[in-house]
């Protein structure tokens, strides 16, 4: 049987100042109702003054935070997403870049689909923008990633995949939200099909910290994810991260870490809308079979 979190339990920061609301033993399902970013706030009609009256400091609620029996600093938390739900309308508030112009989007989903007035219908591809664990260094807003996780928004975090985070403090104190229906690499336009939905999650515990940054483990990769001020500072750190992960995990020399990575390894972008800009470096399983 799984646990569940409803969604009246949301959070906007990461911290350890933050009460969990459940405490579950390694191993266990925890089902989490999230909210979309703007939690719930903007009406189900296109209106971009809208975005003028919603409260300040409610944007991106993760909802918990979820407490794990026995996890430490030092350790590692697996949050394996077993499902994403999602509801049946979507959001879209897209920035144009280069006059600062609104576009508003309210899409339907359906089944599969996702659905524009317009009648454009592109595949359900759901994400998962922010996942994290409370860090030992303070309070994160839930608009920022980091070495916690936190605003990640990194197409790999999807139904299948595992995320590795490095626990910081006791209990590590786990949540999640801002699901995407739909999103591509970089976020461009400052979102994706952002969603209320109802995230499923194993949560375990692994003895040791594998990285010091998240880590998401998919079928065909393991992706080092970063963040930065800049794209330049957040790449050369995925690419260290990396080798490092190679050398030590995968048993590779430095020599040789240095050449894979360079022949095998996409070094891709999550994002370049948050405060921090999100980049990954993505080691096939080829090189790197398993993180652990
Ligand atoms: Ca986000
Ligand atoms: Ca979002």
């Amino acid at each position: 049987m799984a646990y569940r979190v409803a969604r009246e339990h949301r959070v906007y920061s990461f911290s350890r100042r933050h009460q969990p609301v459940l405490t579950v033993e390694p191993g266990s399902e925890v089902v989490l109702e999230t909210n979309d970013c703007f939690d719930g706030q903007m009406p189900h009609e296109a209106d971009p003054a809208a975005l003028e009256h919603i409260q300040p400091g409610r944007g991106n609620p993760a909802t918990g935070l979820v407490a794990v029996e026995g996890a430490e600093p030092g350790m590692t938390l697996v949050a394996e997403i077993l499902d994403i739900a999602c509801a049946e309308r979507g959001i879209v508030y897209a920035t144009d870049r280069r006059t600062n112009v609104l576009e508003v989007r309210i899409p339907a989903i359906s089944g599969d689909a996702v659905t524009f007035a317009d009648g454009l219908t592109f595949s359900l591809d759901p994400v998962i923008g922010v996942i994290g664990v409370a860090p030992s260094y303070g309070e994160v807003p839930n608009s920022t990633p980091g070495r916690h996780g936190g605003n990640l928004d990194c197409c790999d975090v999807k139904r299948g995949a595992k995320v590795y985070l490095p626990v910081g403090v006791p209990g590590a104190l786990f949540g999640c939200g801002d699901v995407h229906a739909l999103q591509a690499d970089g976020e461009v336009c400052g979102m994706g099909v952002e969603v209320a939905g109802e995230v499923t999650v194993r949560l375990s515990l692994l003895p040791e910290v594998y990285c010091p940054w998240p880590v998401v483990e998919t079928t065909s990769h393991v992706a080092v994810l970063t963040a930065a001020h800049t794209l330049d500072e957040a790449a050369h750190q995925a690419v260290d991260a990396a080798r490092t992960l190679l050398v030590e995990r995968g048993g590779h020399s430095d020599a040789d870490a240095l050449i894979l990575q360079s022949l095998l390894c996409d070094l891709r972008i999550n994002q370049i809308v948050d405060p921090l800009v999100g980049a990954r470096a993505c080691l096939p399983r080829t090189v790197l079979p398993a993180l652990v």
